[in-house]
């Protein structure tokens, strides 16, 4: 009896001894294996990079799709994945990826608003405006507002929902401590523009008051005010609002000289309308207000006077417009009198200064150098407001896009 009990006192220590060897060797295997994991991992993760870096994305998404997989906790990458998506235009797969983040509950919060951002941003791109809108909205108060803010305001000004972005630029304002009063300026413009075509006055008045509110003595609050008396059927203060738009931002005159001609004939005072563009033309010499000019002053006094206001343009603001007009104004006078090869030089010389001025006579935005034939309050190149030159300027062509 007593030998048994000796003999376990021996054995139990080695039995001890071995449980506590083959837990340490466990340990280490599983370190051994964790180790070899995460080599793994991170040997993908600079194969991804590395291919990102040589702008090879498809085999770079391959890697880091794999490392997302291997491990579901890598948010960041996951984040990074959904907007290399985004990038290259897969906004569905995005979509995927931006989702399955927001809709984890063990999320940090500021996790979940950049989720919420994220998945707004796949959801504007895709055109899904009204599941971007709620995405957008969810985002808290946090490193996130603010863009998810600009994402709303760029979404309403595509839907031209002006009211919501006078909302949104407002807010925008507080959070960001910057001035939008342009951009709301002129959503109150636009509201007003939509009222006037409506036909709906008492709404016309009140967006030019509070955009005027916003931006005093604001260009285009002015010009529309200018078109609500004319609707009103009061010219003679019409007159008046845009005589301010000459005194004060004679280049946009352009964009009423026709109705300005229109309101001075319904008084019979168009010979003083005319006068009054004429003596602006002295600085505002180029450009379309001369076209506009050309048109009115040939009308009412005939090309004889034409000739001469362009002889004077020409002597103090020379430009193609005006070289063109001359020569249009020139082969009327010619065709009058007969004389066949003056007629046939002014043709050539017209034909080729036609040409340079429809190619070269473009109004540029100051902000990402689009160019345009027409004029914009919002750049159709990079959605800024005011950010178009009223004048229009006939130098080189640039080698940024045009329309
Ligand atoms: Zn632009």
């Amino acid at each position: 009896m007593i030998q048994v009990e000796t003999v376990w006192l021996f054995v139990l220590p080695v039995l001890f001894g071995l449980g506590w060897l083959a837990s340490r060797w466990d340990l280490r295997l599983e370190n051994r294996m964790d180790e070899r994991e995460r080599m793994r991992q991170q040997r993908s993760t600079f194969k991804g990079l590395s291919l990102l870096l040589n702008e090879q994305p498809d085999q770079a998404i391959e890697a880091l799709v794999k490392i997302a997989q291997l491990d579901p906790e890598t948010i960041d990458l996951h984040f990074a994945l959904g907007n290399l998506f985004r990038r290259r235009g897969e906004t569905e797969r995005a979509i995927r990826v931006h989702q399955h983040l927001a809709n984890r509950d063990d999320l940090r919060s500021r996790d979940r608003d950049h989720a919420a951002y994220e998945l707004g941003r796949d959801f504007l791109r895709a055109g899904l405006l009204d599941r971007a809108e709620a995405s957008l909205n969810r985002v808290g108060d946090g490193k996130f507002a603010v863009p998810a803010k600009e994402s709303l305001l760029e979404m309403y000004q595509i839907e031209r929902d002006w009211k919501k972005a006078i909302i949104a630029a407002t807010e925008l304002q507080t959070l960001q401590g910057k001035s939008h009063h342009t951009e709301i300026a002129q959503f109150h413009c636009e509201l007003g523009q939509e009222a006037l075509r409506r036909k709906d006055l008492v709404e016309v008045e009140q967006s030019i008051d509070r955009a005027l509110q916003t931006v005093p003595n604001h260009a285009r609050a002015l010009i529309l005010q200018g078109d609500y008396f004319v609707a009103m059927g009061r010219p003679v203060q019409a007159i008046e609002v845009w005589s301010m738009v000459a005194k004060s931002h004679p280049a946009y005159m352009h964009l009423l000289a026709d109705r300005w001609m229109s309101a001075h004939a319904v008084l019979d005072k168009s010979e003083a309308g005319l006068d009054r563009l004429n003596e602006l033309l002295q600085t505002q010499g180029s450009g379309e207000l001369l076209d506009i000019v050309h048109k009115h002053i040939t009308q009412l006094q005939g090309p004889k006077a034409a000739e001469l206001m362009l002889q004077v343009v020409m002597q103090h603001t020379p430009s193609l417009t005006a070289l063109c007009k001359l020569a249009e104004t020139r082969l009327v006078l010619a065709e009058a009198d007969g004389s066949e090869d003056r007629i046939a030089d002014l043709q050539a010389t017209l034909g080729l200064l036609k040409q340079r001025t429809t190619t070269l006579a473009r109004y540029t935005c100051g902000n990402c150098g689009f160019r345009a034939r027409r004029f914009y309050w919002q750049c159709p190149g990079c959605n800024h407001w005011e950010a178009y030159s009223p004048r229009r300027s006939e130098g080189a062509e640039s080698s940024g896009p045009s329309m």
